[in-house]
């Protein structure tokens, strides 16, 4: 699938020889000088977007409608399981190179973004880190091709930030698990074929009797909720999973039973990469669409961009984005190598979001009344800006967990 990715980028580059694309090439390849390998796979993701999910956003995010069609093309590029290796049916890259997707498929389409990262990150990284062998080939290879995706149940209608107060239980039963409780938000809720669900095997331990399980869906004993009618990023459904009896394999225990919580830790730090390089794909179309009519609107006999408030609000939107991405970028090359970035990763996440939320508020300053009506996507990218703070751990959180690290470092 790498190859197929990287096949993709030659042609791409091609195809990118308009102004529009030049200008945006040259805001990422002014930042850093990527390996070519990763350059050529951001053509290959921008290409993709331009032609696959700019087209239909806006129209996905009206009708609350699952990019299906454009899911599958992601499989088929190997975008859906990044740094899965091959032998698995991924396609071998790197986080860095997850990094980049994540972010030009968000600025194309925020909600196909945030599939792609719930998959990737969530569904996939956990399996891939703590899966025995024959729950590798099980539970990922079926999950990379786009026919079929994942989901992540950690919160509950009760506790979101507070993951260890789970109270969702699972009690072995001979061969069997039986699981009952409810996971509260579930990204791809709706549209998934199995889930990574955490649970309660031993209520005495807190946090430490936590469990995690692969559940493949539909099941006997697991309904979903309605679909949650969101604010922002509103072609990814989104809803409870409901568990009552229900019933699944003892081999269907992923790692050992009371490690679900450093499961889930660990996955979410992972995961913040993905969300954070979601933010910078949302922050970086608001600023596209900022730069593009501030060049074309006239007030006063001349373009708007040529005032100096304007230009000091693309400025500032300018540098919040590229500080974002090159935190994240450096969350991304940390692990990597191999190296902690629990810290940088919270960190990217937190910057990553404000920004986003900060750009897309200024684009829409930028574009007047025009920044406030559904003809453009400036308000798309507001309301899709905001779940960046809230999802994987709300920004409180991540001070929480960038200070605790932080503390850490300096007591030794
Ligand atoms: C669209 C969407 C998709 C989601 N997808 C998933 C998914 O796929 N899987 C999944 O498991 N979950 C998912 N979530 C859940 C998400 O991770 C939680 O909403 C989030 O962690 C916050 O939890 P909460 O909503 O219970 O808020 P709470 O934990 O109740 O927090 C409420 C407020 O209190 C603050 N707060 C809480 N504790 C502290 C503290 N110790 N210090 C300071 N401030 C604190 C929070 O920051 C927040 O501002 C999703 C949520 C949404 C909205």
């Amino acid at each position: 699938m790498a190859a197929t990715l990287l096949a993709r980028g030659g042609s791409a580059a091609a195809r990118a020889l308009t102004f529009g694309c030049l200008r945006q090439l040259h805001t990422v390849y002014q930042t850093v000088e990527l390996p070519e390998t990763h350059q050529m796979l951001c053509r290959t993701c921008r290409d993709f977007a331009e032609k696959e999910l700019v087209p239909v956003a806006a129209q996905l995010d009206k009708e609350h409608r699952f990019p299906d069609e454009q899911v599958k093309k992601m499989g088929a590029l190997g975008l859906l399981a990044m740094d899965v290796p091959e032998e698995y049916k991924g396609a071998g890259l790197d986080y860095l190179a997850y990094s980049i997707a994540v972010e030009e498929i968000s600025r194309g389409c925020a909600s196909t973004g945030v599939i792609m990262s719930v998959n990737n990150s969530l569904y996939l990284g956990p399996i891939l880190k703590f899966g025995s062998e024959e729950q590798k080939h099980q539970w990922i290879a079926p999950f990379t091709s786009g026919d079929k995706i994942g989901c992540f149940a950690l919160s509950e209608p009760g506790n979101g930030s507070d993951a260890g107060a789970a109270s969702t239980v699972a009690r072995l039963d001979g061969n069997e698990w039986v699981l009952n409780g409810t996971k509260a938000w579930i990204t791809n809720a709706w549209d998934a074929s199995a889930v990574v669900v955490f649970a309660t095997t031993d209520k005495s331990q807190k946090h430490k009797g936590i469990s995690a399980f692969l559940v493949p869906m539909p099941t006997a004993g697991l309904s979903l909720g309605k679909k949650e009618d969101k604010l922002g990023i509103r072609a990814s459904s989104t809803a409870n999973l409901i568990f009552e009896d229900c019933r699944i394999p003892k081999a269907n225990l992923l790692g050992q039973q009371g490690m679900g919580f450093k499961i889930a830790m660990q996955t979410l730090d992972s995961g913040r990469i993905g969300i954070a390089s979601q933010a910078l794909g949302i922050a970086q179309g608001a600023l596209d669409c900022a730069v593009d009519y501030a060049e074309k609107r006239l007030a006063f006999g001349s373009p708007i961009s040529k005032l100096q408030a304007i230009q000091f609000k693309l400025a500032d939107m300018a540098l919040a984005l590229e500080s974002a991405r090159l935190l994240t970028w450096r969350a991304a090359m940390l692990k990597d190598n191999g190296k902690p970035y629990t810290k940088e990763a919270a960190m990217a996440k937190l910057a990553a979001s404000e920004a986003a939320t900060a750009i897309s508020h200024q684009a829409i300053q930028i574009l007047g009344g025009m920044g406030y009506v559904t003809e453009m996507p400036a308000e798309r990218h507001y309301r899709d800006a905001r779940i960046t703070e809230i999802y994987e751990g709300t920004s409180e959180i991540q001070r929480l967990v960038i200070a605790g690290q932080l503390l850490k470092e300096y007591r030794g």
